[in-house]
């Protein structure tokens, strides 16, 4: 129960990897919050695993690109206490650069960046006054590599990564960490949408030589949300089955 009685914020945690961390966090005793544009159709799961583990899972309806609703949900949240957001919420809107009409590079920015930034500026205003907190961002490999078709995707979480070592420096001092978390090529609804012909060519360049499960992207959440890192901030951790080294 390495979260008993802490209290939890998982954006885009209604499918996939979000949905994987909500599950552990709630067996590690935690009290859950999460947010997404519409409902989960994993809520009775997650209410089953909070009921015997003597947790608590809450959902918000709501959307990261929101600055007032995140202002007034962290608001909320924090009225009884905030230990861990983890900013998982993110989009991708591929195609290649000379074909991208400026929406689709907007609504990622927006969403995997602007919409992490609303999170995390209101949740660590909140931590830094109680002088404790873990902030996770979920950015991707792509943010370290570059992708081609995803010159928004890959801006947003290389933007990401710049953001949490900026903030992780602001905050290191006020007792609250902030890291990064890089997902290789994870099975979920996001890259459901690839060809079998481009899955096929990423596998070729992930040296464990398969995909990763979103259930593994949730134990480096936990490692980074307990204080079994207490010592680290502002680090990006690959969960990539060994693409990116
Ligand atoms: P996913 O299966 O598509 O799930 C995305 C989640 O984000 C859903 O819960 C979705 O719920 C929510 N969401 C999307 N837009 C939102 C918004 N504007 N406001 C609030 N919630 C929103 O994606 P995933 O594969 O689990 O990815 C999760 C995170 O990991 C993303 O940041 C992604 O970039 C990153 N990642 C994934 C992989 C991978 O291989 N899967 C690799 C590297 C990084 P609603 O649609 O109901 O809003």
């Amino acid at each position: 129960m390495r979260l008993k009685d802490k209290i939890v914020f998982v954006t885009g945690g209604s499918r996939g990897i979000g949905k994987a961390i909500v599950i552990s966090c709630l067996k590690e005793g935690a009290k859950v919050h999460y947010l997404s544009t519409s409902p989960s159709p994993h809520q009775s799961e997650m209410d089953e695993v909070a009921a015997n583990a003597g947790g608590q899972v809450v959902w918000h309806q709501g959307n990261v690109t929101d600055e007032a609703g995140i202002v007034s949900l962290i608001e909320e949240i924090t009225k009884e206490g905030l230990d861990v957001v983890i900013n998982n919420a993110g989009i991708t809107r591929d195609t290649l650069s000379f074909r991208m009409k400026v929406e689709q590079w907007q609504q990622v920015i927006d969403v995997n960046l602007t919409g992490a930034f609303y999170v995390a500026r209101e949740a660590a205003r909140f931590m830094i006054r109680q002088r404790s907190g873990s902030i996770i961002n979920m950015a991707s490999v792509v943010g370290l590599t570059g992708n081609a078709g995803q010159v928004n995707y890959a801006a947003s979480k290389a933007g990401l990564i710049g953001f949490t070592k900026s903030l992780a420096k602001e905050c290191a001092a006020r007792g609250v960490r902030v890291n990064a978390i890089a997902p290789g090529f994870i099975e979920t609804d996001m890259t459901d949408e690839l060809s079998d012909k481009i899955k096929e060519q990423i596998l070729t360049q992930i040296p464990m030589g398969k995909m990763g499960q979103a259930e593994e992207v949730a134990e480096a959440v936990l490692f980074l949300s307990t204080d079994s890192s207490r010592y680290i901030t502002g680090q990006v951790l690959t969960v990539d089955g060994g693409m990116v080294m």
